[in-house]
This record gives structure tokens, C-alpha cells and sequence, in this order.
């Protein structure tokens, strides 16, 4: 078991929120402080890329995020001439 460390992690968001999971996994215990008075949704799509989604993935969360996401087939960038 991991020495004990109080661990306050500033931000209740995609960053702070994968740092609780891993430092779970780890055997670590974290508060997540949040400034915000409720968590909404903004109403957009989020595209998580392959090496945050291998991150992810390593923290067990494939199951949750397929039941609520759809994987991306292709992912084109182009310009405005092409
Ligand atoms: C419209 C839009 C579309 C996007 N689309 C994509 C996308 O498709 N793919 C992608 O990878 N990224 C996308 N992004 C970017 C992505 O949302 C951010 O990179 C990501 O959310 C950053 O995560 P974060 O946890 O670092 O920060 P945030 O999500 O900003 O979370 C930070 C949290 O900390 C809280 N906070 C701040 N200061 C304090 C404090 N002092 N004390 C307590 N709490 C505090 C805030 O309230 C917030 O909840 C998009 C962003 C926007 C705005």
C-alpha cells in the first residue's frame, strides 16, 4: 500500500476526473474540489482522440464510454482548398 498523501486535485473536469481514476488505481485516495455549482452538458460532441482513449481504456472505462458513445471510423482534416 501506498504511503499516505492528501491529495487535492483542483477541477472536476475530463483532466481532473481521469487523475482521481488513475490515482484510484493506484491505491491513492483524491478530493476532487469543483468551483462549479452543477455539471451540465453543453450540448456539443466531444471527439476523444486514439491516445486519450488508450488512457481510458487502461482505466476500465471502455464499457461506459461505448454505452454512450459512438466510435469514430474516420477522421478527416482538411483545408479549405483540400
Ligand atoms: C465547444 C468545445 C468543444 C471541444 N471539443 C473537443 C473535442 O472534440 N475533443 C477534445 O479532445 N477536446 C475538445 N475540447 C476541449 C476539451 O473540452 C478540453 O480540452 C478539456 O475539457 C479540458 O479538460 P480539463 O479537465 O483540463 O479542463 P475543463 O474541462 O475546463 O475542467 C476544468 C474544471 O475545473 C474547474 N475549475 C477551474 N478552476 C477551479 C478552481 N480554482 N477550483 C475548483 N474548480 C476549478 C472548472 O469549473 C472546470 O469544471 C472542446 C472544448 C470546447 C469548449
Amino acid at each position: 500500500m501506498p504511503e499516505e498523501f492528501n491529495i487535492a486535485i483542483a477541477g472536476g473536469g475530463i483532466g481532473g476526473l481521469t487523475l482521481a481514476l488513475t490515482l484510484h488505481r493506484a491505491g491513492f485516495t483524491s478530493v476532487i474540489y469543483e468551483r462549479a455549482d452543477v455539471i451540465a452538458e453543453l450540448g456539443v460532441g466531444i471527439n476523444i482522440l486514439p491516445h486519450a482513449i488508450r488512457h481510458l481504456v487502461d482505466l476500465g472505462m471502455l464499457e461506459s464510454l461505448d454505452s454512450i458513445g459512438i466510435r469514430t471510423r474516420e477522421l478527416i482534416y482538411e483545408t479549405t482548398t483540400g
